[in-house]
């Protein structure tokens, strides 16, 4: 109803904040009554608080003791592992181990080698201002982590991130996939049979489970997944001001310029595209080939999905399906309206989609509006590398890039001008293998990075110390400051 009557809009005001102040009072004495239920989310996170403070994880020996125990639990179920990535992703056990199993060991056995080194605190220089004193980065824990993970990789994007926290002297709940329920619950047995829940908590479930988690005060949260829910990551971790490191995705393009080796850049291009059916955060998720070069590169392409995956691509043993009917149905429908190069068939009993190129392909088209993450590749052509490099600059920042070319300039000009997360240069994917090289996003696809030494710096925090000598104390920042000014100036240049 319009309120017009001056006198009678005052009632009706005084009447809703009489009826608004009550309510106020009755939920406060509500609050005030009820004491609120501890869940299961908050009483595990407390009892992990309890256990941090104790000092039970600040010890090199028990670190490397907890690497150790996580490699070995790893080892003792290794079978049971790969047989639940088949069943959540039909991955063969050679792509299992290669790309889940085998980089766990690996970032492992790479933070149990060199922890002693990275726990030592670092020396610094001081300014001749403050002799006599030594200055020192301590590398502390964070203390309770909070660990999400996706489907995609469950296993690797899972224990890479926890043997961070582990090596980093913190205590983690972790919280895998929903969608990857045969590798998630397995987590849950294996984790929780080798650590103590105060140490190591694993909670499966969906959309609750996270909201609850999220809404905890943490020390630090480690999430992996869309850029969709890293905003909802964010923007919870803000609530307490608690860092976090977002792992996200996005469209990562692969140029192809005129000097490429077509053979070679197929193959591997091939192989980045269609590991894991496509589903790979930094899968190449489309081709900005040199005009002129389509058709060649589609002939390679072809040759290379049929070495890989024979003539018949949805019966092959290396071809993994898609997570979920919803996004089997999500990629069939992304590529509906394109005309197909390869490929295009899918099978509805197995969610098997075969590797598919699409050729030709407008940036209209909805296979370019979102991150594909299925076994397609749609390709674009270009007259000019600036055309490429605008294309690529006027969209959001990748998570990777790739550049096929034998011309340095142009590989160059490609590194310098273009902001993105990490790549290759003659390759796909495999920069993610090395332990030396920070892994991360940039902007919309993620802040912050880990693996190898930066998986240990992203877990702890640099307190830094100057530690003062006590038997000499300059006075010349002490007033009076009469004269001492020329002094100052040789001293601060
Ligand atoms: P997702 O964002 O849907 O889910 C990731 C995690 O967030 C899961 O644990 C999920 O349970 C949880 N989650 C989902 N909805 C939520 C919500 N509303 N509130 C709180 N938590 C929620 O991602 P996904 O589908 O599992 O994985 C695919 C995406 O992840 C792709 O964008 C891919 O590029 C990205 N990814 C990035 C990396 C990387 O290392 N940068 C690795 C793998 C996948």
């Amino acid at each position: 109803m319009l309120c017009w009557n001056p006198t009678s809009c005052g009632i009706l005001l005084e009447s809703f904040f009489l009826t608004l102040s009550d309510i106020l009072s009755f939920t406060e004495n509500a609050h005030c009554a009820i004491i609120p239920a501890m869940s299961i989310y908050s009483d595990t996170l407390e009892r992990q608080k309890e256990y941090f403070r104790s000092g039970s994880t600040l010890s090199c020996s028990f670190r490397k003791r907890m690497l150790r125990t996580l490699k070995e639990t790893l080892k003792a179920n290794e079978d049971r592992i790969l047989e639940a990535l088949a069943a959540d992703l039909g991955k063969s056990p050679f792509e299992g181990y290669a790309t889940e199993l085998g980089i766990a060991y690996e970032e492992i056995g790479y933070l149990e080698k060199h922890l002693g080194k990275l726990m030592r605190k670092t020396r610094v220089s001081t300014p001749i201002t403050q002799f006599k004193s030594k200055s020192y980065i301590i590398h502390e824990p964070l203390g309770n982590t909070l660990i999400m993970s996706p489907w995609n990789y469950p296993l690797q994007l899972t224990i890479v991130p926890l043997a961070g926290a582990i090596a980093g002297g913190n205590t983690a709940i972790v919280k895998p996939s929903r969608y990857s329920r045969n590798v998630s619950s397995l987590l849950k047995e294996i984790l929780e049979n080798a650590f103590p829940q105060e140490y190591i908590a694993v909670f499966e479930g969906g959309h609750e489970t996270n909201t609850e988690l999220l809404a905890l005060r943490w020390d630090f949260i480690f999430f992996t997944g869309s850029p969709a829910v890293g905003r909802i990551v964010h923007r919870a971790a803000n609530e307490h001001l608690t860092p976090c490191v977002l792992e996200l995705g996005g469209k990562s393009p692969v140029i192809i310029d005129g000097s490429a080796d077509i053979a070679l850049t197929a193959r591997r291009l091939a192989w980045g595209k269609f590991l894991n059916a496509g589903q790979t955060c930094v899968a190449p998720d489309y081709a900005l080939v040199k005009e002129g070069m389509e058709k060649s590169l589609i002939e390679a392409l072809d040759v290379e999905i049929k070495r890989m995956f024979t003539s018949s691509p949805l019966t092959s043993p290396d071809l993994p399906k898609i997570i979920n009917r919803k996004h089997f149905d999500r990629v069939n429908g992304l590529i509906a309206g394109s005309e197909k190069a390869l490929g295009g068939r899918s099978d509805d009993s197995t969610l098997r989609i075969e590797p598919t190129v699409l050729y030709p392909v407008k940036e209209s088209d909805a296979v370019m509006q979102e991150e594909i993450f299925g076994p397609v590749l749609p390709i674009l052509t270009y007259k000019t590398l600036d055309e490429a490099i605008d294309f690529i600059r006027s969209r959001e920042k990748p998570l990777a890039l790739y550049i096929f070319s034998r011309d340095k300039k142009a590989i160059g000009k490609v590194l310098s001008t273009l902001s993105f997360g990490g790549g290759c240069v003659n390759d796909t994917v495999v920069h993610l293998t090395a332990s030396g090289l920070p892994f991360g996003g940039i902007g919309n696809s993620g802040m912050g990075s880990y693996h190898g030494r930066r998986s240990f710096e992203t877990f702890t925090h640099d307190k830094s110390i100057m530690d003062k000598a006590l038997y000499l104390d300059l006075p010349v920042r002490y007033a009076p400051f009469k004269g001492k000014l020329k002094l100052l100036k040789l001293l601060m240049r």
